[in-house]
């Protein structure tokens, strides 16, 4: 196989973690099916070495800020000069803002298909086979492409990134992004944050509706604060009004994947475990001893969390 392309994002000028899960992606396709690992990414030299140690063989540079969210259309023109460049035959991308309006441009150019928001992918003698969600959540759909460019969209945490190798180096190649813009962004507006981010979160305490009080919301950040975590909720949560949709955890909301995840009055649906079941350890508290969360648990409290919860912060503040 000649070749497989990433798409790098940057974040405040430095390299995107996600750039690295898609490097790690690519990397197990190249493992599987020989050829190089190439990645565009906007911006100046110093982006390069991070992305060789990660897993990079090239590195394609475009101009600063031709590759970021609103603006696809001038970033098309880099993304298929070096997928052209790098004689690749899959392109990756993250399933970001970004990566949701580049993928199906690049498709459509290169009279191909995409699959967005895929969680694994392998190699079938040579050609790409993704899995996706379908129906909400409730299976799985694999997917082949008929183009001969294959392109996908990964969901954010479903690969790990590969530990850095400071040894590796490669090529750094200009392109041109010479793209026509149709699109004007207005504004943006950051999404208000306080505390560790859900999604880099190494423990998360998620309420769901099982809390059945709003209030009671305050209780799981008094307990993700003292473990130095975040705090997220169900989407059932979040629809009541309950916590604030950016926190939902699940299949239309973040995906986590932290050492502990302590789900509170969740029932484990297949779409919250969509976003979830990449934790390293889940400790499930609810009154249910069926609910599929306590099923999956590595621990399960089966009590009312109302007794629960309350001893718990007691026994960690009491460890001080
Ligand atoms: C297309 C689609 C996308 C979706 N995306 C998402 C998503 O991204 N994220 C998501 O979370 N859901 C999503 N859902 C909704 C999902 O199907 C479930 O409805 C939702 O996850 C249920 O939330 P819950 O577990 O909080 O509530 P419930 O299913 O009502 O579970 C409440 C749990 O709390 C327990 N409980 C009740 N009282 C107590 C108590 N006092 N102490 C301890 N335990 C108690 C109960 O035993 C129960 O297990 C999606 C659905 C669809 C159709």
């Amino acid at each position: 196989m000649p070749g497989t392309l990433i798409i790098a994002e940057t974040v405040e000028g430095a390299v995107a973690p996600l750039s690295f899960e898609l490097l790690a992606a690519a990397r197990s396709l190249v493992d599987q099916g020989g050829g190089s690992v190439s990645a565009l990414v906007a911006g100046d030299e110093s982006l390069a070495q991070p992305l060789f140690e990660h897993g990079a063989d090239a590195v394609y540079l475009a101009p600063a800020g031709s590759l970021v969210s609103g603006y696809a259309e001038t970033g098309v023109a880099a993304a298929l000069a070096a997928c052209e460049a790098a004689g690749a035959e899959v392109v990756l991308m993250g399933q970001t803002s970004l990566g949701r309006d580049l993928a199906p441009l690049m498709a459509f150019r290169l009279n191909t298909a995409v699959a967005m928001d895929c969680l694994s992918l392998e190699l079938q003698e040579g050609r790409l086979r993704a899995t996706r969600s379908c129906y909400g959540g409730n299976a799985n759909a694999e997917v082949t492409w008929r183009g001969e460019t294959q392109i996908a969209t990964l969901k954010l945490k479903a690969w790990d990134a590969l530990e850095p190798d400071t040894s590796r180096n490669g090529s750094v190649v200009p392109v041109e992004a010479a793209g026509e813009q149709r699109v004007r962004v207005i504004s943006t507006e950051a999404a208000e944050a306080t505390g560790v981010r859900l999604e880099d979160a190494e423990v998360v305490v998620s309420g769901g509706r099982g809390l059945g009080d709003p209030s009671a919301f305050s209780m799981m950040e008094e307990l993700s604060e003292l473990l130095g975590g975040a705090t997220g909720a169900s989407r059932a949560a979040c629809d009541l009004g309950w916590y604030p949709p950016s926190q939902q955890v699940g299949l239309t909301g973040k995906t986590v994947t932290p050492n502990l995840y302590i789900a509170v009055g969740i029932s484990g649906a297949s779409q919250h475990m969509a976003g979830m079941s990449g934790s390293k350890n889940i400790i499930a508290i609810n009154r249910d001893p069926d609910a599929n969360m306590v099923q999956v648990a590595r621990f399960a409290v089966i009590e009312d969390y109302k007794k629960v919860v309350p001893a718990l912060i007691d026994a960690i503040k009491g460890l001080d």
